[in-house]
């Protein structure tokens, strides 16, 4: 087959403009072929939304491109440099097991990342082996797909391939690479990367290509790097409501994990919490709680603050004004944040419009979740289909109580009972992806090779609030387990 009919065959439409910045940007790289790949899964759904042929994807020349094993047409193949707090410590990352082909170009003519992890070493590797084991791949691919579906903006999942070869962690694991698709992989850490490291020349490119790429409406009369700083802000602001919203813990927010364009991205030890209580954390390496469910707004606003202070060169000549400029624009960011968060909370709970008291009728209804351990996802569910589900929450007085409020809230809107339960349908949704049903699917496709569990599950998850009868069976509980759940980084 000629190159020219296979690229027209997949839909390989490849741009770089990323490598149009300045050279400290990134390295470009070599592929580091694999010994057999094979395709374990590929969303079908959004290789066709990217303008990509599903059976050419599959050829063995697809596959030899998701496996980086072959350059598609139009690839630029680099590794990103940037720079982050970890846990609060600032370092030089980039990188370490991710190549960028390029950016697709689809029919709509969105730009999107095409990034392969768990490709192999980069100069940004550190002591890594810049690889990736087949669980933790199928892990991302499960969650991210399912924010995609909770209406979360988030990077998504093309594909995950296995590479036929064996990735050293605590055991020998099946490698794998996963095809990740992203608005782009700007992040906190790339501007953190300029600041410490790059020119000021380095600095504006980065800002202006940021502006560019995801801005492209702020007016060139204003301060556009004042616009960039605020733009950032309010859709960090709108991302972590959602987050908060659906009970998402992404457990590793460091700010190379904070994508500048608004999307979740990097979905190591993330979980959904099940019991409401903000103090939960999953993650093994987060011993403090650092990024505990509650405390994820609060480390936004501090991964912002970190963003803002790399702009100041650009906001101002003179500095007191622009850390002035900085500092208003962050002290924003919780007031946005609360806003985004009690509309979501008034949906949920089937309110249209805005009254004085229903701050404390969301905080009594979580007050009383966490003293009587309810389930976050299935509250909301329960009520949105008075249900009385046998959790003990609901037999107390103080619900009784609280329900009346409720009841009588709804009472002084406009909107029928109907509107309000429909509000709720969408605002709450049946299922999310528990953590159990996720380790099932992960031990039957790594340990069994048998993907049907997971093909199940994507399923089901794929329209959330659907409220269908056959998602009944995924919102039941696990039967309770003496150890709490822990997750890893799966690096
Ligand atoms: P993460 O915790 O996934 O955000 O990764 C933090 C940093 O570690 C990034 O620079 C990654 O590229 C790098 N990294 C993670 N896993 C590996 C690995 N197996 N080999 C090389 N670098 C890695
Ligand atoms: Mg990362």
């Amino acid at each position: 087959m000629s190159k020219r009919k296979e690229i027209i065959e997949t839909g390989w439409n490849l741009d770089n403009s990323y490598a149009g910045l300045p050279k400290s940007f990134f390295t470009s790289l070599n592929l580091t072929p694999v010994r057999s790949p094979k395709m374990i899964i590929l969303n079908d759904s959004l290789a066709t939304s990217l303008g990509l042929n599903v059976q050419a994807l599959q050829s063995e020349n697809g596959l030899a491109v998701l496996a980086g094993n072959r350059i598609p047409e139009g690839a630029f193949p680099l590794a990103q440099a940037y720079a982050g707090h970890q846990f609060g410590h600032f370092t030089m990352l980039g990188d370490g097991r991710a190549l960028l082909l390029g950016e697709q170009i689809t029919p709509k003519v969105e730009r999107f990342d095409i990034q392969l992890k768990g490709s192999g070493r980069t100069p940004y590797s550190r002591g890594g082996d810049g690889r990736a084991a087949l669980g933790p791949m199928l892990r991302e691919y499960i969650i991210s797909e399912a924010m995609h579906a909770l209406g979360i903006a988030t990077t998504r999942s093309l594909a995950v391939v296995t590479t036929g070869e064996a990735v050293i962690r605590e055991t020998d694991l099946p490698g794998a690479i996963m095809t990740r698709v992203a608005s782009s992989h700007i992040r906190v850490g790339t501007f953190q990367y300029a600041s410490k490291w790059g020119t000021a020349q380095d600095l504006k490119a980065l800002a202006d290509y940021t502006l560019q790429r995801h801005f492209p409406d702020v007016d060139a009369e204003e301060n556009r790097y004042l616009s960039l700083l605020q733009d950032v802000i309010k859709r960090q602001a709108v991302l972590i409501a959602k987050w908060q919203l659906v009970g998402f813990i992404h457990g590793v927010m460091n700010t190379d994990n904070m994508a500048i364009s608004g999307e979740t991205i990097d979905y190591g030890p993330c979980a959904f919490m099940d019991v409401y209580d903000p103090e939960t954390v999953f993650s093994s390496i987060d011993r403090q709680g650092r990024y505990a469910y509650g405390n994820q707004p609060y480390i936004a606003g501090w991964n912002l603050a970190r963003f803002a202070e790399t702009l100041l060169p650009l906001l101002h000549d003179d500095q007191e004004l622009a850390v002035k400029m900085a500092e208003d624009a962050i002290s924003d960011f919780s007031e946005l944040y609360q806003s985004n968060w009690f509309r979501g909370m008034r949906e949920k709970l089937g309110i249209f419009n805005e009254e004085q008291q229903d701050e404390s009728l969301i905080e009594d209804l979580l007050s009383m979740m966490k003293k009587y351990r309810a389930d976050y996802t299935n509250t909301f569910r329960a009520l949105t289909f008075n249900m009385r589900e046998d959790a003990v929450m609901f037999e107390t007085p103080e619900f009784a109580q609280w329900h009346e409020l409720w009841q009588a809230r709804l009472g002084r809107q406009q909107e029928s009972e109907s509107s309000s339960h429909q509000l709720m349908k969408r605002s709450n949704p049946a299922l999310i992806p528990r953590n159990h049903r996720v380790e099932a699917a992960l031990e039957a496709a790594v340990k069994q090779e048998d993907y049907s569990v997971m093909e199940r599950l994507l399923d089901v998850l794929s329209s959330p609030y659907a409220h269908s009868p056959e998602q009944a069976e995924y919102s039941k509980l696990p039967a309770q387990s003496t150890r709490p759940y822990r997750t890893f980084c799966g690096t």
